[in-house]
């Protein structure tokens, strides 16, 4: 087998010993003699698959009791469009912090559902920096208020979870859900599409607490009010059951790996290397973001001449280290670095780093 090392924004790479079990189990789940594709959603063995995804999950994030955990489908960025259905409706109002890519296609689609204000932005700055708390503008009537805590595009990561008093803070942590612990206590809401630390596309994990149901828009459809799904235990319709099995399997796999506390010391050791290959480099690489919100799991960087960008994809494919081409909105390369990508991809991106700019300096 090619041995790769996928640094893809996602979907991107899952742990070998994940994709091994997937494999072994393919076609015989347990004894049952059925792949997991094959079986009713309502039957015994995929009720024990999906209460256990619930019950994992709400272990590594300690989720307290008063959250519902529902899993979804359509990725993110049905988000975008059930959050506002969902949670407006108290006011009509919800605010947004905008720093970057994927908050501002979060705050494109909730203009559609309701007044919605936009209470700090980095776009001065080209979305290389967080603005500082003190300057929020928050309504106190807002809804809700929405931020990214991860920017998976611009590689811009808040490092603590923003205090705003008693409005509800809704999360999307697309990018890093499960690479750090958070305070889910803290948050009114918190969504991820799965496809880069949990499993695979599609599917879409909401996380509300539970006093935030019930003020649903008239207009919002059925499959996505949260209450409804709730009640329902994610099954209002047919799950994707696949794609929450294998999110199951990463949940075990990140509890035996010690959860996300452990994780975190690795996502800290791995992004330190790169961006000390970056930093070390006098210039030949540059990543723009202002060193206190660097993000763990997305690194863009530059290099000195575009003119060597086609060389050096080249000549890193060449190595096998894949998809490091960077969105085209920002250029140059990016290294996305969740938590299955092992720390020897990592060794091995910075030694071609290293070599590369020793070689064409
Ligand atoms: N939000 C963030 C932070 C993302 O990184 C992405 C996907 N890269 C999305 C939303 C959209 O996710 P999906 O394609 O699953 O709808």
């Amino acid at each position: 087998m090619t041995t790769v090392y996928n640094f893809s924004a996602g979907p991107a790479v899952l742990p070998k010993d994940v994709l091994l079990q997937t494999q072994q189990e393919l076609l015989d789940w347990h004894g049952s003699g059925m792949s997991v594709m094959e079986m009713s959603h309502r039957g015994p063995e995929f009720t024990q698959i999906i209460q256990e995804a619930e019950a994992d999950l709400r272990d590594l994030m300690a989720i307290p009791a008063h959250y519902k955990v529902l899993f979804l489908q359509g990725g993110a960025t049905t988000q975008f469009s059930a959050i506002p259905l969902n949670l407006i409706g108290r006011t009509g109002k919800a605010d947004y912090v905008n720093t970057g890519h994927w908050s501002k296609g979060a705050i494109a689609e909730a203009r559609r559902y309701g007044d919605i204000h936009v209470a700090a932005s980095g776009e001065d700055r080209q979305f290389t920096y967080i603005p500082d708390l003190t300057r929020w503008q928050v309504r106190p009537d807002a809804a809700y208020l929405h931020y990214t805590p991860n920017e998976t595009i611009g590689g811009v990561e808040f490092q603590s979870v923003p205090t705003v008093g008693d409005i509800p803070l809704v999360a999307d942590m697309s990018s890093n859900i499960l690479s750090r612990p958070v305070d889910v206590s803290r948050f009114g809401l918190i969504y991820a599409g799965a496809q880069k630390n949990i499993g695979p596309s599609g599917l879409v994990i909401v996380i509300v607490r539970e006093d935030l149901l019930g003020h649903a828009l008239p207009l919002t459809p059925k499959l996505m009010n949260y209450q409804l799904v709730a009640d329902n235990d994610s099954m209002l319709n047919t799950p994707a059951t696949f794609a929450v099995y294998v999110a199951g399997l990463i949940f075990k796999w990140l509890k035996a790996k010690g959860g996300v506390a452990a994780m975190e010391q690795i996502n800290i050791a791995k992004a330190d290397k790169i961006y000390a290959a970056i930093d070390g480099s006098q210039g030949f690489y540059r990543n723009p973001i202002d060193i206190a919100c660097r993000s763990r799991m997305n690194i863009p960087f530059v290099l000195h001449d575009d003119a060597l960008n086609a060389a050096f994809l080249k000549e890193a494919a060449d190595h096998r280290l894949l998809q490091l081409k960077g969105h085209k909105s920002v250029g140059g390369m990016r290294a996305s670095i969740y938590n299955a990508m092992p720390m020897d991809g990592v060794d091995a991106l910075v030694s071609f780093m290293q070599d590369f700019a020793g070689r064409h300096t």
